[in-house]
């Protein structure tokens, strides 16, 4: 406790030196059970999986974690709890999150927690990341567009981009003052990225970017944006005539259009991207010139598993709340729970969930260990993203009709998860990503 009460009071800073030691600490902790076993001593305190534990979000369950990693999650949980709750319905309203929650995010290092410390990230192991992100999932707030700037946009940056790029980006991404974006979708291309219009010509050093992007998280507050641009219309496919860029808030010829009103993610700015002869100089490629595609390509599993993990938290979260609404709702002269038929139902769904949970935890190690593979982690988004879907319906339709008030939980849950199967690739797409391995002859 005495650490986490020290930890707000830090410096960000001092925050991320904390954060640093105390992974050194789990790893000597680590390294002194493996071997305090390997003399038959003690060994490590059991973590009962969530199918085990009081509720499906309690803190000290899943072998994958430790005890660093829970008072990780303490703090992360606590974020979310104070600093984002309570201002989440202003939010959705307004369309968007205030700048002063990234700030706020990046003094608790919670930017950037997977980004190596050498480039100005905190340095932490994906577990952590993940703790960000099932947090968020477990606060049903979904406006922070925190998990796609640091585990999707700044992964980019820091594995592609040259010394120059990392130095300016990363440390300011880290701090939250700098907000990114990834613009890979167009009106006319989204399944088929190969099918991009968007075109960067060559004039002398420098681009000129003309297109245009949709649907693109953080869109409207990013003060960068990754846009991925046809750089050769004669390559031999499309896909070796792609590159990425990275485009500045207040380019000249860069316009943002309006935020998107959508049918759940209401305080999540979602926007529409312009680029009219915008002149880019040679540092702003990212990477190798019609690398482009293949640099997704490669960072596309982690994005997939980042929604999977997320539906999955959801599912966890949803499966709570309704837990708690059926044992103090009345009907009949006893509370719903006291019907075996939501026992049932509930008992079904704890399955589903704890059954998705074991394989995104193992998922969620074989990323750690950098093994996990496109179609293992298609199968984690296909599935998970599902669950969730069926899960939201299933759980709103134990709320009754009060399940369809915007004002409970419930409706906000069973709203956002409606776009996780579209979006990071339809789970049609990850079907055929799937079945591709399935069905080769090699
Ligand atoms: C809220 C939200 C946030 C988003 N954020 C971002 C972002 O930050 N950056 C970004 O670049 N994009 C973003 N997207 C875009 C998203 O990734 C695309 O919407 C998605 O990839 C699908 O593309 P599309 O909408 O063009 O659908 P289409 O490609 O037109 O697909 C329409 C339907 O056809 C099916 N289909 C298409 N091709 C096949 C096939 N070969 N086999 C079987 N079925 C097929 C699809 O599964 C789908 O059901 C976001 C979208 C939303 C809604």
């Amino acid at each position: 406790m005495f650490a986490l009460k020290t930890l707000r009071s830090f410096s960000p800073a001092a925050k991320n030196v904390y954060l640093r030691s105390k992974q050194a600490i789990a790893v000597a902790v680590s390294r002194m059970q493996h071997a305090e076993l390997q003399h038959g001593e003690t060994a490590a305190p059991f973590r009962p999986e969530t199918s085990m534990a009081k509720t499906l979000m309690d803190i000290g369950t899943r072998r994958i974690f430790s005890e660093e990693h829970d008072l990780f999650r303490q703090n992360v949980r606590r974020f979310f709890q104070e600093e984002v709750a309570p201002y989440h319905a202003q939010w959705e309203k307004a369309g968007e999150v205030s700048r002063e929650v990234w700030e706020k995010a990046g003094e608790h290092g919670l930017l950037g927690v997977y980004t190596p410390e050498e480039h100005g990230g905190i340095g932490g192991d994906l577990l952590s990341a993940a703790i960000v992100w099932e947090e968020q999932m477990y606060s049903n707030c979904s406006g922070p567009g925190f998990s796609l700037h640091s585990e999707i946009v700044m992964p980019y940056i820091s594995h592609y981009g040259s010394k120059a790029q990392i130095e300016r980006y990363i440390p300011q991404m880290a701090a939250g003052k700098c907000i990114g974006a990834i613009a890979m979708t167009e009106p006319g291309a989204g399944s088929d990225l190969q099918g991009a219009k968007t075109f960067a010509k060559k004039d002398g050093t420098d681009w000129i970017l003309n297109g245009s992007k949709v649907f693109i998280t953080n869109g409207w507050m990013s003060d960068v944006v990754i846009v991925v641009a046809v750089t050769d219309r004669e390559a031999k496919t499309a896909a070796h005539g792609i590159s990425l860029f990275l485009v500045d808030r207040g380019t000249k010829g860069y316009q943002k259009g309006r935020k998107l009103e959508k049918l759940g993610l209401k305080a999540q700015d979602t926007a529409e991207l312009f680029f009219e002869d915008v002149r880019l100089p040679a540092e702003a490629l990212l990477g190798q010139v019609n690398k482009g595609f293949y640099y997704l390509m490669n960072e596309l599993p982690q994005e997939r598993l980042l929604i999977a993990v997320m539906g999955l938290a959801s599912c966890e979260f949803m499966f709570e709340e309704s837990r708690n609404y059926v044992m103090q709702r009345k009907a009949f002269g006893r509370t719903i729970a006291d019907l075996q038929v939501v026992q049932h139902k509930l008992a079904e769904l704890k399955t589903e969930i704890c059954v998705g949970r074991a394989f995104i935890d193992s998922c969620l190690q074989l990323h750690s260990e950098k093994k996990l593979d496109s179609s293992t982690a298609s199968m984690a988004k296909y599935w998970a993203t599902d669950l969730q879907n069926r899960v939201a319906t299933q759980c709103l339709q134990l709320h009754g009709g009060w399940g369809y008030m915007w004002e409970y939980p419930i409706a906000k849950a069973f709203a956002d998860a409606r776009v996780q199967p579209i979006y990071g690739g339809t789970n049609e797409i990850m079907k055929e990503l799937i079945s591709r391995n399935i069905v080769s002859k090699k």
